[in-house]
């Protein structure tokens, strides 16, 4: 069993407000993430004068919770402006409460005296200090740690995942918690950081490890169950569920799925189960932008590129992962993997016989007057002519069907089968003599 000598403990546990240098007395653990002695904290302010530096500093450890998006990511990122907001959850009249964990770890030092012998150098047991450590949720080892006002502290995984079932402290004391939005980026708790850093290094870097680990393991990919995407079409939607936002924060991580050649995270999308067969196939999508709101919305913006099956789907913390078969094209000349239902007697024609007539609807329908091809370039940009493949599933996109039907082409695997199927949808719109 290993020893710590508190002459270490005690170094660590000095107030960091200048002037004070002294051992913690009554510690309360602020939201910048800094303990201090409470009766330096007036109102919000944090008393350590560094304080707003070090925020800011990223190299600065600990460093806050904020998102960590890889760099070199292409995604537009805008964090909601909740860190310089009031906190909702705080009365400002209200006195700092004592972190009762910090002044346990304090007590370490003072029996000292009742030893009476400072010339012996005082120790601890390591198992003593770990168990003061511990998580108030997981149990183990804190990882990441988060002191919430209520000077309760929790691995910050464990501390956002409480907040699926309501805004209030996961233990006995309920104090009410601001939103998601406020725990989102925030900082950790830079002395018990500290502590698991200096007394429990390998415990840290074991657990980032294997974070490393999930990140590089492409093998699930997080599926948000939305509406029908097909490769290239774009589309935005709102994500304000907790277990939603763990996921896109996960994406944006990328802890899930490492980011697309293009440089934006990835994720699958799909639409609602409405007809069983149809959810075995999704579009993978870039996240190109992402808005966060003070209100615990995000605003998502997404490009489909290409369009997966699932293999085999999983629930994890509330959201869909599946390992899925990318579908990418197969060259015209190889068989299908995918039987043509339909067909529209079309088989002699080649890949350019195709567009031509999928594009000489949409002369047809501007010769006829309709104003409506004026409106879809407007919504769905011009069809990406010089792009069989894109051009079949931008023809998709705007013909009048309902997205179970459109969904069908996202199963086939090359561009000849899919603008078969659109002529078949255009003919049966508007008439066989079209085509
Ligand atoms: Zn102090
Ligand atoms: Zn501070
Ligand atoms: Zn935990
Ligand atoms: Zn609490």
């Amino acid at each position: 069993m290993t020893t710590i000598w508190t002459g270490d403990l005690q170094q660590l546990l000095q107030c960091p407000v200048a002037g004070c240098d002294e051992t913690l007395y009554q510690p309360t653990t602020l939201d910048c993430g800094h303990t201090v002695c409470k009766h330096h904290v007036q109102g919000h302010a944090c008393p350590v004068t560094t304080c707003a530096a070090e925020m800011l500093d990223e190299e600065i450890v600990p460093r806050p919770m904020r998102l960590r998006i890889p760099p070199g990511s292409r995604m537009e990122y805008e964090a909601s402006l909740s860190g310089s907001g009031e906190r909702p959850h705080l009365d400002l009249q209200e006195p700092p409460k004592v972190n009762r964990t910090v002044e346990d770890i304090l007590a370490f030092l003072d029996e000292e005296d009742d030893i009476g012998d400072a010339l012996k150098p005082k120790t601890i047991f390591t198992s003593e200090l770990y168990a003061k450590l511990t998580c108030l949720s997981c149990s183990k080892l804190l990882y990441n740690p988060i002191t919430t006002p209520c000077q309760h502290t929790f691995c910050a995984e464990c501390l956002r995942m409480s907040l699926f079932h309501g805004n209030t402290c996961p233990l006995r004391c309920r104090s009410r918690f601001g939103g998601f939005e406020f725990w989102e980026e925030h900082p950790m708790d830079s002395l018990m950081q500290n502590l698991l850093l200096n007394f429990f290094p390998d415990h840290t870097a074991q657990r980032d490890q294997a974070n490393e680990g999930k990140k590089q393991d492409s093998a699930w990919t997080p599926i948000f169950i939305v509406s029908l995407v097909l490769p290239g079409q774009e589309c935005s939607f709102q994500i304000f569920e907790p277990r939603y936002r763990l996921m896109l924060r996960r994406c944006l991580e990328h802890t899930h799925k490492s980011q697309s050649s293009s440089g934006f995270p990835t994720m699958g999308l799909m639409m609602h189960d409405g007809r069983a067969n149809v959810l075995r196939y999704g579009c993978l999508v870039e996240i190109t932008k992402v808005q966060m709101v003070y209100d615990g919305r995000a605003y998502v913006e997404v490009r489909g590129t290409v369009p997966f099956r699932v293999v085999h789907g999983e629930s994890l913390d509330g959201y869909v992962v599946a390992r899925t078969k990318i579908l990418r094209d197969i060259p015209a000349s190889l068989p299908s993997p995918t039987p043509r239902s339909r067909s529209t007697h079309n088989d002699k024609l080649q890949i350019p016989d195709l567009v031509e007539i999928c594009l000489g609807f949409l002369s047809l329908m501007k010769r006829h007057g309709h104003d409506v091809v004026d409106r879809i370039t407007r919504v769905h940009g011009q069809p990406p002519i010089s792009n069989p493949s894109l051009l079949s599933f931008w023809f998709a996109r705007i013909l009048p069907l309902n997205d179970f039907e459109k969904a069908e082409i996202l199963a086939m695997q090359n561009s000849r089968d899919r603008l078969d199927r659109v002529i078949y949808w255009i003919s049966r719109a508007a008439g066989p003599e079209l085509v």
